[in-house]
């Protein structure tokens, strides 16, 4: 038979037609999802018992509650947990892939001990018996204190841990570094007693006046935060933001109020002079003040002239009045710190100067306002049993 140019190709086309009406393709694929299933490198979810376990997410400060659902006591997955009073059902991306950290291929599985410039890796038993060699060798020279621990942060069981480790080592040198939390503790500490910290209502306030805190791309409690936020113009509230540069916050705050860097503490103080003078303050809430209030004022009145703060922050004096005025007019007006993620360097004057805003108007522990409550000290650890050594060495150096 003779094969022409148009019958050649009116027989390709009908084997197409023919060949995607077929079961034949449908066949095939399903047949490669089976066999590409049993590749033995192909993660296969074992079968069995599903339960949930409820924890709190350490992935950012904002510490969300978080359901995590096993099978077989294998975490699966990561969801919010609902009606935790931070987050209610609520967690961000970083939070639902924190398995990642459990299972990818590429984390570190092993201690690695530095050689010149590279890690070698080493086997649990060599680095447990070489940490205890050294730690072995510090107590027989008698001067424990020469051992120092720095934590990613204060909170949590591991550094828990570690603190216990080394008072019963005998050594005070426990550091971690600086969150939004201790800034919190240290500036609670300060102007309520110690063993105290402050949550911030964001989500019931009507007025709140941030120095420099991210509270839209994520402080504190990001997903705290961004419920808030949502919720804002429904609730009419308003946000103003102080900031030396246009950060998302700032972009999206109903106003930015640019500001010299490092002066933030100042305009505060310069606010709270305001609104002493101007009798905008609460007078139940400042009778208690510590140190005696009428002190306080006129040293604020005295160091801190609209004309100074002006001067030393860079912002105009009637912008200063205005919103000073504002904050102390609000129905539940919040001031919050802590620049950023709030994780970021700042003074104690600064923390000080800004937390004085809200006792001022007398918004502490009130919805919308600054609730100051006692740190909770969940992690319950049998008591220490310590030695001669760490004894004395504690009441020499702790
Ligand atoms: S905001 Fe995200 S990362 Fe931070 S605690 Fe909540 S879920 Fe975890």
């Amino acid at each position: 038979m003779k094969v022409d140019r148009r019958s050649f190709l009116g027989l390709g086309l009908g084997a197409v037609a023919g060949f995607s009406v077929s079961p034949v393709l449908l066949k095939l694929t399903d047949d490669s999802s089976i066999w590409t299933q049993n590749w033995p490198w192909t993660p296969v979810p074992v079968d069995g018992e599903v339960m949930y376990e409820n924890s709190v997410c350490s992935l950012c400060p904002g510490s969300c509650g978080i359901s995590v659902r096993k099978i077989d006591n294998r975490p699966v997955k990561i969801e919010g947990l609902d009606e935790y009073p931070i987050n209610d059902g609520g967690a961000c991306l970083h939070g639902i892939s924190g398995l990642q950290y459990l299972y990818d291929p590429a984390r570190v599985k092993t201690p690695l001990k530095k050689n010149g410039d590279k890690f070698e890796e080493i086997s649990w038993e060599d680095a447990v018996s070489m940490v205890s060699g050294k730690l072995t060798e510090i107590r027989a020279s008698g001067s424990p204190e020469k051992l120092a621990c720095i934590a990613d942060k204060d909170q949590g069981s591991v550094s828990g841990l570690f603190k216990r480790l080394l008072k019963t080592f005998g050594s005070p040198n426990f550091y971690s570094m600086p969150s939004l939390e201790s800034y919190l503790e240290l500036t609670a500490s300060s102007l309520h007693g110690q063993g105290t910290t402050i949550g911030f209502d964001l989500d019931n306030s009507d007025f709140i006046l941030s120095f420099g805190a991210g509270v839209i791309e994520g402080w504190g409690s990001p997903v705290a935060c961004f419920k808030a936020n949502a919720s804002r113009k429904e609730r009419g509230a308003k946000l103003y933001q102080i900031e030396p540069r246009l950060s998302n916050t700032a972009a999206n705050a109903d106003k930015w109020i640019p500001i010299k860097p490092g002066t933030e503490g100042d305009l505060a103080l310069g606010m709270c002079s305001v609104i002493l003078k101007n009798n905008l303050f609460n007078a139940s809430a400042v009778a208690g003040f510590k140190g005696g209030f009428n002190k306080i004022a006129a040293m604020l009145q005295s160091d801190y002239p609209l004309s100074k703060t002006s001067e030393i922050t860079g912002i105009k004096e009637s912008d200063i009045e205005e919103t000073a005025s504002l904050f102390a007019k609000a129905k539940m007006p919040l001031a919050v710190f802590g620049k950023g993620r709030g994780d970021g360097s700042q003074s104690l004057k600064e923390l000080i100067a800004v937390h004085t805003l809200n006792c001022l108007v007398g918004n502490i522990n009130k919805k919308g306002g600054a609730f100051v409550q006692p740190v909770k000290d969940y992690l319950e650890f049998p008591e220490e049993i310590m030695d001669d050594i760490a004894d004395k060495d504690l009441q020499n150096h702790g």
